[in-house]
């Protein structure tokens, strides 16, 4: 459903010389066209990249305040991320969930806001290990989505990564299978709490370990409409065969 949508989660990775050299090799890369390319670098290099791309790759964030600025020291506004040209942000990421301590309501706050500044949002969802042993991954996924629906007037501008937490950074990447069934699974509580349309139209792409060789059999599933990718998108070359993995 849809088009097809990588994004490169950076994470707190790279410097000016580095990121320097991987936008050179994104601006090499040749890509499909009918792929949305997105990046996400730290916030203190969103104006380098977006500056230096000379391509039609987008520009995320990877986290964002709840409102409107002012005195919330540390914090990055939605405005502010409008201004630098960025058009994208990551919210609800596992590392802001599990290691910062993000809940439920304040995600959904911030993709509430976000949407009304007009920035497209990256959705974040995804059980931990501990929460698949007891078979609650349906139940972890709906709860996180329950919390977006209650927070977000309309789907249009978002799109849902459903990133295991077992998966990530672990080089453990979720089976075509694993992966596929929590897509479906999705979408089905989209059909059923919100609409059949965004249901059909809204993408789900997976994050979690992967890279230029397992893309291709993942991509060939029906629900998975693309990625979010860590590691493998701090490398041009491949990061561009993730997104030529298109199916
Ligand atoms: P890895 O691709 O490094 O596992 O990270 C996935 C991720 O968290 C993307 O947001």
């Amino acid at each position: 459903s849809g088009k097809f949508f990588v994004g490169g989660n950076w994470k707190c990775n790279g410097t000016k010389e580095s990121i320097s050299k991987l936008v050179s090799d994104l601006n090499d890369a040749k890509f499909e066209t009918d792929v949305d390319v997105v990046v996400a670098p730290p916030f203190v290099y969103i104006d380098q990249v977006k500056s230096s791309l000379t391509n039609r790759i987008e520009v995320s964030a990877q986290n964002c305040w709840i409102g409107k600025g002012g005195a919330f020291t540390g914090e990055i506004s939605g405005e502010q991320l409008k201004d630098v040209g960025c058009q994208w942000v990551i919210l609800g990421h596992s590392e802001r969930r599990h290691i910062i301590g993000e809940n439920d309501e304040f995600i959904g706050k911030k993709a509430g806001y976000a949407l009304s500044q007009g920035l497209g949002v990256i959705a974040c969802i995804g059980e931990l290990l501990s929460e698949r042993e007891a078979g609650k991954t349906f139940d972890v996924c709906y709860q996180h989505m329950k919390a977006f629906a209650d927070a977000v007037p309309s789907w249009d501008n978002v799109v849902i990564a459903y990133e295991p937490v077992w998966a990530i950074g672990t080089g453990k990447v979720a089976t075509p299978v694993q992966a596929q069934e929590v897509h479906v699974a999705v979408r089905d509580w989209l059909k059923k709490n919100v609409s059949a349309e965004v249901a059909s139209k809204t993408r789900i792409i997976y994050g979690g370990s992967v890279n230029g060789s397992n893309c291709t059999e993942l991509a060939k599933q029906e629900d998975i409409d693309g990625f979010l990718v860590g590691g493998a998108s701090l490398k041009g070359p491949e990061f561009a065969s993730i997104v030529n993995s298109v199916s």
